[in-house]
């Protein structure tokens, strides 16, 4: 049995810089800023987690100065003298003095498992039921710029063997413009490569309804999140009339909503991220009820580097129900991050480390140069 102690918990905001600017339905990015966690123990063991939330508060209402406040100020003095390996405790813990904000709570819950898994030895997937598979497809996002260099990139990736199924962003255009966009995109692409689409909740479900189908007649062969996260019924209708798979995701956030979602059909695949959730406890209660509903996961991401990218491969590894591949691009997208060694991707694939804890050494003299001064 591994007992460990608390005894500090620091944070520092990174900003790292993006290969190229990352466009969302609502803003555009051209870096990429997580709130690093570092939790200490008396026992000499260091645990390190990330809390990131793509591009802005607009996904989920958290922003990484405001999670790096809520830890240092509310979160942090309530975990010193806590056992990290006490998972769900410290998650009620932290439920009863913070409501919400699932992005700061699973950093700190990625930062105790790290450590304990340090401590024990093992890698964190034995810690959240064993290795179930070693490595796990990997779809690339292309944002939602034009079709030309949108087109372009992916040729190159389908060329290098690195990617054979992209995701490509809506939003941002007038929803019959965005559909003709789309159209060429995957006039070019399809069927050599698969395209999928992730709408971020932007359209209601008259448009979604009326332009949907011409997405699946253009060859794409999944649709995520086309409406607001509250519009479980329109996502039920949704699904029903389309062919191709709509992907569950800011309307999947707890336990409950996987319940939801399940009993009312809203969703034939669901996107499972730790940081949306809380951390790996919440994250694998949703596949638990995704896989008795028969319902496939799809490990999503958060834009997060090596470390949080890490912490959702542990967990999508461990998980028999993630059968619907992942998005866990997030390390190709930026020019540098702080983990010593990469993560390895080959053949479209991301293999999880097999080093204890996350497998992922911070490289000090990188963090010192990416920290944002305070
Ligand atoms: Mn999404």
């Amino acid at each position: 049995m591994t007992r460990l102690t608390i005894e500090s918990v620091e944070t520092a905001i990174v900003d790292l810089p993006l290969r190229r600017p990352h466009q969302f339905s609502v803003l555009t990015i051209d870096h990429q800023s997580f709130v690093l966690v570092r939790l200490r123990t008396k026992e000499g063991i260091e645990g390190i987690g990330e809390a990131v939330v793509p591009g802005g508060p607009w996904w989920g209402g958290e922003a990484v100065e405001s999670i790096k406040t809520l830890i240092d100020t509310y979160i942090a003095p309530a975990l010193i003298g806590e056992d990290p390996t006490r998972v769900e405790w410290i998650a009620h813990k932290m439920n009863r003095i913070v409501a919400g904000n699932p992005f700061a709570k699973a950093s700190l819950e990625t930062a105790m498992y790290d450590a304990w898994g340090k401590a024990a030895g093992q890698p964190i997937y034995e810690l959240v039921g064993g290795l179930y598979r070693d490595s796990i497809p990997v779809t690339w996002a292309l944002g939602a710029d034009d079709p030309k260099p949108i087109v372009e990139e992916a040729e190159v990736k389908l060329d290098d063997g690195l990617h054979s199924s992209f995701k490509l962003k809506m939003g941002v255009l007038d929803p019959d413009e965005d559909v003709s966009r789309i159209g060429e995109i995957a006039k070019a692409l399809t069927p050599r490569a698969s395209v999928r689409v992730d709408l971020n909740g932007a359209w209601d479900e008259l448009i979604a309804t009326r332009l949907l189908p011409r997405l699946e007649e253009a060859g794409i062969d999944l649709v995520e999140q086309p409406v607001p996260a509250w519009n479980v019924d329109g996502l039920s209708r949704i699904a029903a009339a389309l062919r191709i798979p709509v992907m569950a995701d800011e309307s999947l956030r707890t336990p409950n909503d996987a319940l939801t979602l399940a009993q009312r059909r809203a969703g034939d695949i669901f996107a499972v991220k730790i940081p949306k959730s809380g951390g790996f406890s919440v994250a694998r209660k949703i596949a638990a009820v995704a896989e008795a509903a028969g319902i496939p996961c799809h490990g999503g991401t958060t834009i997060e580097s090596s470390i949080g990218t890490a912490a959702n491969l542990h967990l999508v590894c461990a998980t028999p129900g993630v059968t619907a591949g992942s998005e866990l691009f997030g390390p190709l997208l930026m020019t540098e991050d702080l983990a010593a060694e990469p993560l390895t991707y080959n053949d479209g694939h991301l293999h999880v480390p097999h080093a204890p804890g996350l497998g992922v050494q911070l490289d000090e003299h990188k963090l010192g140069r990416l920290r944002r001064p305070e």
